[in-house]
């Protein structure tokens, strides 16, 4: 999976690289989709919900540029997974989920696995979680329509949020960082198509 989807399609963070090599992606997904744990697409997680592709997980935290010092919250747990690969990273992330049976299931697997350093909650990622803002890193894996302003408003001064945005068929990644003046500058990337922020 390194090698062929990530190495290959150019992600050369050895960070990135290494978290996506330690983190157990077959223990995230169910037992009857396991044999395609590492295969090149996206894979279903029950609630009408999915896993995002390996290259997908790996491209946005790249283009995160998460460090060891770095508070991350993360809209969008799903299975956990992508939550696991930016615990490895960083020293605390906050994880909200929409959905409570992902919430707890997501929860009870990073717990299990060992990453300690991640708090779960079952909550509505547009709002943010003001009780522990600001924060220097901000991760969505669900596409608004439009950047929910609290994401904006929590984001630290020298931070950056990685979130797609779109309709299902017309969807980008952008990429939103705050100065140290706490001015906003905007960058779209590359397309995409996350399930919709709802
Ligand atoms: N990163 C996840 C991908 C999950 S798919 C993984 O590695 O598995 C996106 C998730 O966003 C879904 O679980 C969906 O329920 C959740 N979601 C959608 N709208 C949300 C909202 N408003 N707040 C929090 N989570 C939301």
């Amino acid at each position: 999976m390194v090698d062929n989807q990530l190495r290959r399609r150019g992600i050369n963070n050895t960070s990135v690289l290494d978290a996506m090599l330690s983190v157990p992606r077959h223990l995230f997904v169910s037992k009857i989709y396991r044999s395609m744990s590492y295969t090149d697409n996206p894979l279903p997680i029950g609630q009408g919900q999915t896993i995002s592709q390996p290259y997908i997980v790996a491209l946005m935290t790249e283009l995160l540029k998460v460090d060891v010092k770095h508070k991350v919250l993360e809209i969008g747990t799903g299975c956990g997974y992508q939550t696991a690969i930016l615990s490895t990273l960083t020293k605390k992330v906050i994880t909200l989920e929409v959905l409570n049976t992902l919430s707890m299931k997501a929860q009870k697997k990073l717990k299990m696995l060992g990453y300690d350093n991640v708090n779960c909650y079952c909550a509505d990622g547009k709002n943010g979680f003001p009780k522990e803002a600001p924060y220097d890193r901000i991760l969505v894996s669900a596409a608004p329509e439009i950047i929910p302003e609290d994401l904006i408003k929590q984001l630290a001064p020298n931070g950056c949020m990685v979130i797609p945005v779109g309709s299902l068929y017309d969807q980008f990644i952008y990429i939103i960082t705050k100065d140290k003046n706490n001015q906003v500058h905007m960058k779209k990337s590359t397309p995409v198509r996350f399930v919709p922020l709802v």
